[in-house]
């Protein structure tokens, strides 16, 4: 069964820890991190950009493989789905599909365009039971192909977002997706402070978790962050196992071609990673 991301967040924020939200693009990621958290005893977070929803055939299918294969593997961790970076159209696409979670990403329009779209979301999740993120201060890095610096979030704004009854709220604090580059400044705890007084109690959300060193994640947590978000990492591990695969000549060899042991490398390699994480989030056993 699908969870909205309410409970198992608010529990993260109280418990100092954070749910991993790892984005899927197909069975074997799926099939990877739902195994990975069932071993772990952890809750996630599947995340769906609206761009791995077309590849993936459409949000109903997403919801159709998700729900199938929790069931199919006895998959009693908490498991929300959740549309990663969507548009105010995709959003409502996601909420008629069957997600339990949605993300609302605003943040390129003026606060007020923001805050009317977010209260109109906020209500239709509200009736569903569903989980609502907004966005405040767009994060840098390609974010739907927009390419950004790492911006800081204004704190009153993100008040104001935070008021209308979200879930949960991702703020810029000089984070970017993607891989950090050489000159990165690092996360701005300051940034970071300032929002949390704003927002009370609302659990924070980190985009771009892929690079950012062990001590600031850690660091980020005990300052209100509740869910991190995990996408670059798991795509240079499968590649990185795949070409391995390749590179050594096992796909020549025997029946090395069969998509199920091609693609088995890299599915290991996923897992792996997303177990690296949840034990840096602190979510193990946290189920
Ligand atoms: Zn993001």
């Amino acid at each position: 069964m699908l969870v909205s991301a309410k409970e198992m967040l608010n529990k993260a924020r109280e418990g100092k820890y954070a749910v991993g939200q790892f984005n899927i693009n197909n069975l074997e990621w799926t099939k990877a991190i739902l195994l990975t958290a069932q071993e772990c005893n952890s809750p996630v977070i599947l995340g769906v950009s609206e761009g791995a929803g077309k590849y993936m055939c459409g949000y109903k299918t997403v919801v159709g493989m998700v729900k199938g294969m929790i069931e199919e593997l006895n998959i009693t961790v908490p498991v929300a789905l959740h549309l990663d970076h969507g548009s105010f159209e995709g959003a409502k696409a996601c909420i008629n599909a069957g997600f339990s979670s949605v993300m609302f990403d605003g943040s390129h329009y003026s606060i007020e365009e923001n805050i009317a779209k977010t209260t109109e979301l906020v209500n239709a999740c509200n009736v569903l039971g569903l989980s609502l993120e907004a966005e405040v201060g767009s994060i840098g890095g390609e974010e739907d192909g927009v390419i950004g610096a790492g911006e800081c979030a204004d704190p009153n704004e993100c008040k104001m977002i935070a008021d209308l009854g979200v879930t949960m709220l991702a703020a810029g604090i000089g984070n970017i997706h993607g891989k950090y580059p050489e000159n990165w400044a690092g996360l701005s705890f300051e940034t970071l402070a300032a929002v949390k007084e704003k927002v009370g109690d609302m659990p924070l959300v980190l985009h771009g978790g892929t690079g950012i060193p062990a001590d600031m994640i850690k660091k980020a947590i005990s300052l209100g962050v509740a869910k991190i978000n995990v996408n670059t990492e798991c795509q240079l591990a499968f590649q990185a196992a795949t070409r391995e695969y390749i590179e050594a000549g096992k796909d020549l060899s025997g029946k090395g071609f069969d998509p199920r042991k091609l693609l088995a490398p890299g599915f290991e390699a996923i897992k792996a990673t997303v177990k690296e994480k949840m034990e840096l989030f602190g979510s193990i056993n946290k189920a």
